[in-house]
């Protein structure tokens, strides 16, 4: 049990809230603290590995119903999902009417937001009824404004306001209104922003994200066998392992709570005796053991690799490569650049299109002596706020790649000093995490 006046909020993903036996666990889990007090709640996911999440069966509905295409099929295995929880809960409760519409509403072109966002509302009310606690519709406390951004100052006031009503509560996550009135989801896994926000407005003292691993983990258990878990780590280096594909946690989750220096406890519904890992403003010391704190990658990076003599003393030259991009609305990743060359890394997906008219205007802009493509790279991230204290951790990790016999196409060692990245080439991708992760944890 927890000291007498703290306040938790608790979120659970999709595998948490799978069925019935989940709901159990996620039940006793909230009951066991009587400071957890609002619970945010996911749509259920994946039962097992080749089962379907409810979300991507809504996304699919709409697409359906897009192509003027029958949604039975799908709606119903959706329905069944809620009606297979319920009834193996033994809940004198139904949600037939708002199953029905949905599928209504769905037929009548209802949009893509809307659609998705019922996954979570309809597993909330369920959750809400097994917990004995009062549903409270995110769509009347999270707003956006009229850009589709996170309207802070209107939502923190609205959520305080609303939950200061409630000793306990279940929100739906994933989703808010927009000014008129309509739905609008976050990205995909955007649930942990609710969690967020929620611990944000009412100035919660712990926010805890419960999932279906034993915390942060130093790789992603899909590549690595059994990565070791890390037990503290700080917002920033959080950050920089989300946003390169440690998706454990959405990678916009920390902002609401980073102000507030609310910490985020990531725990697993599956052991809940285990301790997590601890998400703080700042670690309580700065040696890891480990040296590195994670790695994480990502694939699907193309580099646009500029050279020009004297481009260096070139007033403008940058920006007005960068312009290009920017005509076109991509962003890059990346900026590694010498006297004579820049590289600028960018999404392959969001160049997909525009591929050669971005080197035809960029060939206008700057008149280079050459412009190369290079695609199928990845990026990996190497992390760790112990990294600046310790020497030789660049020459470790490309002495290990060297020895794995990768090519480094690009290194980028970030400002903060907390982090280095190296593109290789995608075939690299597991190798190259393998031969940084077995560098430092052996
Ligand atoms: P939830 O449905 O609970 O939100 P997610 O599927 O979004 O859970 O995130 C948890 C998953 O993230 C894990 O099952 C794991 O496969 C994946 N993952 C990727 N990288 C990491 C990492 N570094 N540490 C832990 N999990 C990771
Ligand atoms: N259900 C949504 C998704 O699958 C949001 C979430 O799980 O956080 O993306
Ligand atoms: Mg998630």
């Amino acid at each position: 049990m927890g000291c007498k006046h703290m306040v938790k909020v608790v979120k659970f993903g999709g595998s948490s809230l799978a069925d019935a036996n989940q709901f159990r666990k996620v039940a006793d889990i909230i009951k066991s603290d009587p400071d957890r007090r609002y619970a945010v709640a996911s749509a259920p996911g994946k039962r097992d590995s080749r089962d379907e999440k409810v979300t991507d069966m809504l996304l699919q509905c709409f697409r359906l119903a897009c192509d003027k295409r029958d949604i039975s099929g799908t709606f119903d295995k959706i329905a069944a999902r809620y009606n297979g929880i319920i009834k193996d809960l033994g809940l004198d409760f139904s949600l037939d009417e708002d199953l029905e519409g949905i599928k209504v509403a769905i037929s009548h072109h209802a949009s893509r937001d809307y659609i998705a966002s019922r996954g979570e509302y309809l597993n909330a009310k369920i959750l809400a009824n097994f917990l004995g606690y009062p549903f409270i519709d995110a769509e009347d406390c999270i707003f956006f404004d009229e850009n589709g951004t996170l309207d802070s100052k209107k939502t923190d006031k609205k959520m305080s306001a609303v939950l200061s009503l409630h000793e306990y509560a279940v929100l739906p996550g994933f989703y808010g209104a927009m000014p008129n009135g309509t739905i609008r989801t976050f990205s995909r896994g955007g649930s942990d922003i609710t969690g967020s926000i929620v611990a944000k407005a009412i100035g919660a003292d712990l926010y805890e994200n419960w999932t279906d691993v034993s915390g942060m983990l130093m790789a992603d258990p899909r590549l690595i066998k059994d990565p070791l878990s890390i037990p503290e780590i700080t917002y920033k280096e959080l950050r920089e392992l989300s946003y390169m594909g440690a998706t454990v946690l959405h990678e916009d989750a920390i902002f609401p709570v980073r102000k507030a220096k609310i910490p985020i406890n990531i725990r697993n519904t599956n052991d809940p005796a285990a301790p997590g890992t601890m998400i703080v403003d700042k670690a309580s010391s700065n040696v890891v053991e480990t040296v590195i704190t994670g790695v994480a990658g990502k694939k699907g990076i193309t580099s646009i690799h500029v050279e020009k003599d004297m481009m260096n003393s070139e007033v403008g030259f940058g920006r007005k490569v960068l312009e290009v991009l920017e005509n076109h609305n991509i962003s890059f990743e990346h900026l590694p650049s010498g006297i004579d060359t820049m590289s600028v890394l960018v999404s392959s997906a969001a160049i997909e299109e525009c591929k050669g008219s971005i080197t035809a205007e960029m060939v206008k802009a700057v008149d280079p002596d050459s412009i190369t493509i290079m695609e199928n790279l990845c990026l990996i991230a190497v992390v760790g706020r112990g990294m600046v204290s310790t020497e030789g951790v660049a020459a470790r990790i490309f002495t290990a790649l060297a020895n794995a016999h990768i090519n480094i196409r690009m290194i980028d060692q970030g400002s903060s000093e907390l982090n280095i990245i190296v593109a290789v080439e995608e075939h690299d991708y597991q190798k190259t995490l393998e031969a940084i992760y077995h560098e430092f944890v052996k």
